[in-house]
């Protein structure tokens, strides 16, 4: 039997509870990941089959901590448990499962520069950004709305376009069998909604459910966890509603909140303790979080001590701000902190440029999780667009991208003619090409079908290297394509051929290391890859506060706490969701946290000056500027200046907790804003 003694009383009892569903809400740091980690352990040691459990969290690289920290604890099994992503789990299922849907299952998963890629190709009519429609796309598919309920729901102009973009988009995916991120999970929603006798096997399947970070999940995630634990019920989710941050992206709350009315009998547990941050730190958060609404509430003590006091670091302007946490984090480093203790966080990502540029100059190396992610650089774009046309070549999304880089001499309108000539065919671009060479030679120069005919015949050479020896097949590649030497004569050409060679070396090392896998395989884990997949061991850490979510530093730094960065203000921003952000922030410090100020910063091409973020005084750490004192001013009848809704009345006026809700009339449009959010004029 597990032995369970590092768990506190309440961990324990969480553990030990394995059948029913079981809710475990509690603040950050007190050990929820633990308590489940353990619990996966302690289900292994009462005989359950590994492959009858199913631990779900939010990222691969949490994925990978838990299943390292579960197997450290059980002895070795011949079959590991199942511990990934919602999304991971999607793609395993589809593999096996998306052939009851007509679909064959060599799809490919696009990522989500490709597929703003593809609605770019569908929305040349319209000036709606691509970024939004590929979001409203999202938002329907995940509310399982089809693109024919999308249009007749569609009152406006734009939703109308919107609607028709999603129509085309689908059938696009569909016909070159490629899968997006939303269709990992609602591609199995749908199979397992029509089909109970899957539904009940998939069920009897998955005995034991576990989900981390619950508090994020949507709805749809929620219907898809109802169907694989239909049969038993036996889900424990673990999850804090202080550190919901995802609700622009459809997480629902509700989910946390009411799961002890969605399920009969649930056992709940609280966590009271927090095992990572000092007193202080804790001290901040909670007085912090303190001035939310909607909340449930909970109590959360440290065992670590009363340790430093918060420093509030003040600055001129961001170049400043950077230089002196470079120099500080130097400091910690020769002082013989590991680098990997050390983290810096920010609100948006566009505040990272300064930050990096005082690191490179006290050359400090450090990992970027986010920003301009490896795999979506152009050359690496590139490489695996020719992995992707070698592991399927009717993916004519792919084909389309390396057409003719390398250079082939092959014009625009020759290509767009045989897209065209292959569409009218009904057959797949490299289907074409391979069959149709007399039509080709009419239709292009001949030097262009010579290109064509070579570039085939050596899709299909590396296809049948592929068949004996995937690991040798990046030499054919090279040897064929010269990519790298393409790039050779490209700007910052150094850059992108270690670029290359990096994702060669990678994928070697996948082969390597999972020998029984694909080409299909690797591409599937790279489609899925997360932000936080790129931290490194070796370097201090900076990132978003988003990708922060679960981890934790010795040392932390938050920098941009200013009002209008943090809190973030502007359209949709929701002032409680902002706050609980913060919450995420300073509950990753364990032992020291520095929260940075800077009086000016130089943003969208002009230099503004700003003031002291209302969090530092909320979490008890400065006496910013008393901001809530001018809210009250405000009365029904009054012009106000809203930074995006430009000039609107004041309608209403209520209290929400310390702060002043206004109803304002801007030209027609009534909306909900916060008194801070707007100056009277
Ligand atoms: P978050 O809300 O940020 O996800 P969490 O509740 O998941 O946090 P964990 O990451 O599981 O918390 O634990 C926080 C830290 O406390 C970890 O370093 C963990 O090893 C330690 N810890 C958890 N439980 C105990 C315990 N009973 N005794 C000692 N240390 C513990
Ligand atoms: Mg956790």
């Amino acid at each position: 039997m597990q032995d369970l003694t590092m768990l506190n009383e309440s961990q324990q009892d969480a553990v030990k509870c394995v059948d029913g569903p079981v809710l475990i809400l509690a603040g950050a740091g007190s050990g929820k990941t633990k308590t489940i980690t353990s619990r996966l352990a302690y289900l292994l040691s009462l005989g359950i089959p590994p492959a009858n459990t199913l631990t779900l969290t939010f990222t691969n690289k949490a994925a990978s901590e838990m299943r390292e920290r579960a197997m450290a604890m059980i002895e070795e099994h011949t079959y590991p448990p199942l511990l990934c992503t919602f999304h991971k789990f999607g793609l395993l299922f589809l593999k096996f499962h998306i052939e009851k849907i007509g679909r064959k299952n060599s799809f490919v998963v696009i990522d989500t520069d490709d597929k703003k890629r593809i609605l770019k190709s569908f929305s040349t009519s319209t000036e709606l950004p691509t970024g939004m429609i590929a979001s409203e796309i999202s938002r329907y598919k995940t509310s399982l709305i089809d693109p024919k309920v999308a249009w007749e729901k569609a009152e406006q102009k734009s939703y109308q376009v919107i609607a028709k973009i999603y129509e085309q988009y689908e059938d696009y995916l569909e016909s070159n069998n490629l899968v997006d991120f939303d269709d990992l999970l609602v591609l199995p929603y749908k199979i397992l909604e029509s089909d109970d006798a899957l539904c009940e096997e998939v069920s009897h399947r998955y005995q034991y459910i576990m989900v981390d970070e619950y508090q994020d999940t949507n709805e749809l995630q929620y219907k898809l966890l109802r169907k694989l634990c239909f049969t038993h019920n036996n889900l424990c989710v673990v999850g804090d509603d202080d550190q919901s941050i995802y609700g622009w992206r459809g997480a629902n709350i509700k989910n946390i909140l009411e799961f002890h009315e969605s399920f009969d009998n649930v056992k709940i547990v609280k966590l009271e303790k927090n095992y990572r941050s000092t007193t202080q730190i804790l001290k901040a958060a909670n007085d912090l979080i303190e001035h939310n609404r909607g909340r449930i509430g909970k109590v959360l003590e440290s065992t670590k001590g009363d340790g430093k006091a918060i420093e509030v670091m003040d600055s001129h302007d961001e170049n400043q701000e950077a230089h002196s946490i470079a120099k500080r984090i130097k400091k910690l480093i020769l002082s013989g902190v590991s680098p990997n203790e050390i983290a810096v966080l920010y609100r948006i990502n566009a505040l990272s440029r300064s930050l990096e540029e005082g690191l490179n100059k006290e050359q400090i190396p450090y990992n970027m999780v986010g920003g301009v992610k490896f795999y979506e650089r152009a050359e690496v774009k590139d490489v695996i667009s020719y992995l992707r046309v070698i592991a399927n070549p009717h993916d004519d999304f792919s084909i389309k991208r390396i057409i003719n880089r390398p250079k082939r001499g092959l014009g625009k309108v020759t290509i767009e003619r045989m897209i065209k000539s292959a569409y009218d065919n009904r057959q797949s671009i490299y289907e074409y090409i391979t069959c149709n060479e007399s039509a080709i030679e009419k239709e292009a120069t001949k030097k262009a079908s010579l290109a064509l005919k070579e570039f085939v015949q050596n899709i299909a050479y590396i296809r049948s290297i592929q068949e004996n020896s995937t690991y040798d097949m990046i030499d054919a590649i090279e040897e064929s394509f010269a990519i790298k030497e393409y790039y050779n004569n490209q700007p910052d050409s150094l850059e992108r051929i270690s670029n290359i060679d990096e994702f060669y070396g990678l994928f070697r090392d996948y082969v390597k290391q999972n020998p029984q896998m694909n080409v299909d395989d690797f591409l599937n884990e790279l489609a899925l890859q997360s932000d936080q997949d790129q931290i490194d061991s070796e370097n201090i850490s900076i990132m978003s506060i988003h990708a922060s979510k679960g981890l934790e530093f010795e040392y932390l730094f938050v920098i941009g706490l200013e009002e209008g960065f943090f809190p973030l203000i502007g359209d949709g921003s929701d002032i409680e969701e902002e706050r609980r952000l913060g919450y995420v922030a300073i509950t990753r410090a364990k032992q020291e946290l520095t929260l940075s100020f800077s009086a000016s910063r130089f943003y969208k091409g002009r230099r503004t000056e700003l003031t002291k973020s209302r969090f530092l005084k909320e979490a008890g750490v400065c006496e910013g500027s008393l901001i809530f004192e001018k809210t009250t001013s405000f009365k029904k009848g009054d012009l106000v200046k809203h930074k995006i809704f430009g000039i609107g009345r004041v309608t209403e006026i209520s209290k929400v907790g310390r702060e002043f809700k206004l109803q304002i009339n801007f030209s027609g449009t009534r909306r909900d804003i916060l008194a801070s959010f707007v100056e009277k004029i």
